[in-house]
């Protein structure tokens, strides 16, 4: 019996003799089946071929991806605080390396998604460091490899350290949740927000997409809905999913302005813009 890993999204599956005939996870259209075709690796050829690399970004906050690249490439990170750590977003492997360092660093308080895309491996995550999973309600649907460790969480905010809060911003998926930590060094507060605000290249702007890989856009007032959620926390930098993704400063007059104008283009009213 094995753990299939699709190789296009990072998802594993439940133990099976031969792996599953598709993935749902990419079916969807927010994701996408390679040209190529679908295929799957395991856990040992992962981690046989791969290792994870570590950044520090600023005190108490590390990022792990993986090198080479795997699947989607996302990055998770490691806020790691005085009262405990909390792993934000996962990644497909977990190395023996990561599991050493961690441990290292007192393990995990916490594991915490933004997403479907990001699930991968959440359970072996928290099987090594036997902490819990908090997965939104409203994405339940999504989880292929049903695990104990998984709680689904309800509603609008979830505090899951003091000053590390799950705020469910929707977008992208309807449990679409970022990681409020107000509890940074400088206490000026830190946006972890997967691709649910997506950081862009020059990274003085953000963009809220449906399906990033088929380039298609939510409906205007779900952004306005999201820039809403996320009006009232006071934070200054933005981490995205990806490597680069990094707002200095003014998070939250970038996220306002960006849905605003978003919001004209798509009522064609750009010229108002
Ligand atoms: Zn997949
Ligand atoms: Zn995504």
């Amino acid at each position: 019996m094995t753990i299939y890993i699709c190789t296009a999204c990072g998802t594993s599956y439940p133990e099976a003799p031969a792996p599953p005939d598709a993935c749902p996870i990419c079916i969807d259209e927010r994701q996408y089946v390679p040209a190529s075709g679908q295929s799957w690796t395991t856990r040992e050829a992962l981690a046989g071929a791969h290792r994870n690399a570590w950044e520090l970004h600023e005190p108490g906050l590390l990022s792990i991806h993986t090198v080479p690249v795997f699947a989607i490439n996302q990055r998770a990170f490691l806020l790691h605080s005085r009262s405990g750590n909390i792993l934000w977003d996962c990644i497909a492997l977990l190395d023996p390396a990561t599991i050493e360092l961690v441990r290292g660093l007192g393990g995990l308080h916490a594991i915490a998604l933004s997403h479907p895309h990001y699930y991968t491996t959440m359970q072996d995550w928290a099987d090594a460091f036997d902490a819990p999973v908090h997965v939104h309600a409203a994405d339940r649907d999504w989880v292929m490899r049903p695990d104990r460790a998984i709680r689904f969480w309800d509603g609008d905010s979830l505090e899951v350290l003091p000053g590390a809060t799950l705020i469910r911003a929707g977008g992208h998926f309807p449990g679409g949740t970022v990681l409020h930590w107000s509890d940074t060094q400088d206490r000026k507060g830190a946006l972890l927000a997967g691709d649910i605000v997506q950081v862009t290249p020059g990274a003085r702007r953000v963009s809220f997409m449906w399906s990033y890989p088929n380039l298609m856009p939510l409906p205007a007032e779900e952004v306005e809905r999201v820039a809403a959620r996320l009006a009232p926390l006071r934070y200054s930098r933005i981490y995205g999913a990806f490597k680069g993704q990094e707002v200095q400063e003014e998070g939250p007059a970038i996220v306002a302005r960006s849905a605003a104008h978003y919001v004209k283009l798509l009522e064609r009213r750009v010229s108002e813009a």
